[in-house]
């Protein structure tokens, strides 16, 4: 049953290999036949390598197994939240990256500093609330709810991704594949803002008061630095 989605979803999930964007089996990838209102995901805790179509796991939108033997991503309501909102989305990423899952760890929105990610990302991605404690009792689906809840004014495919606070990146697109390379962008968009931010904060101008203390102290007619010649 839906063949040609499951093989989709197969390769989306080894996208994410091939772009450096996961480890061990960390992240998942997902799409969906709209029509069926049926969902393709990864099996959970399945490694890359021995990933075949057979294991890609069907599910409907409320989270049951359609079709498969193993049990779908431990994220799936999380993904499942993001299709119901995001009528315009037919797949979904979730990766830790590492600079993306940077800026999620210091709960900062990534602002857009540049072209590269202004071709991508129209404006900040942004970064969701943290969960409350009752809202860990429905852990992944709430995730799913805090980051809608983001995006209540936002079009989600202008910005097609998201940080969740604490934890790493959600991306999305039109296909499966297509969340796989906003994955990509914003990692390579993350990482290039960590070092942006970085040199501004330690690259600015030095205070001219300061300036002029140093260079002062040492030289000219003012100068205190050091011993009276005489001595
Ligand atoms: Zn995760």
């Amino acid at each position: 049953m839906l063949e040609k989605l499951k093989k989709e979803v197969l390769s989306a999930n080894l996208e994410l290999v091939k772009q450096n964007l996961v480890i061990f089996t960390w992240g998942n990838v997902s799409g969906i036949d709209r029509d069926k209102r049926i969902v393709a995901i990864k099996p959970s805790g399945v490694p890359y390598e021995k990933l075949q179509c057979k294991d890609i796991v069907l599910v409907d939108l409320e989270g049951h197994v359609i079709e498969g033997s193993l049990r779908p991503s431990s994220d799936t309501p999380t993904h499942l939240e993001l299709y119901k909102n995001f009528k315009e989305i037919s797949g979904v990423c979730h990766t830790h990256s590492k600079f993306a899952t940077i800026w999620a760890q210091i709960n900062k929105a990534i602002p857009c500093l540049g072209t590269t990610h202004a071709d991508y990302f129209y404006g900040e991605i942004p970064v969701t609330e943290k969960l409350s404690a009752k809202e860990f009792e429905n852990y992944e689906e709430s995730i799913g709810k805090s980051i809608v809840e983001k995006f209540k004014n936002i079009n989600p495919l202008n910005v097609p991704g998201a940080l969740v606070s604490d934890h790493g990146p959600f991306t999305w697109g039109e296909t499966p594949l297509k969340s796989v390379e906003n994955a990509a962008v914003l990692e390579y968009i993350a990482e290039l803002a960590f070092f942006c931010e970085l040199s501004k904060a330690q690259g600015q101008e030095i205070d001219i008061n300061l300036l002029d203390k140093h260079f002062f102290r040492k030289h000219g007619k003012d100068a205190y630095y050091g011993q009276s010649k005489n001595i």
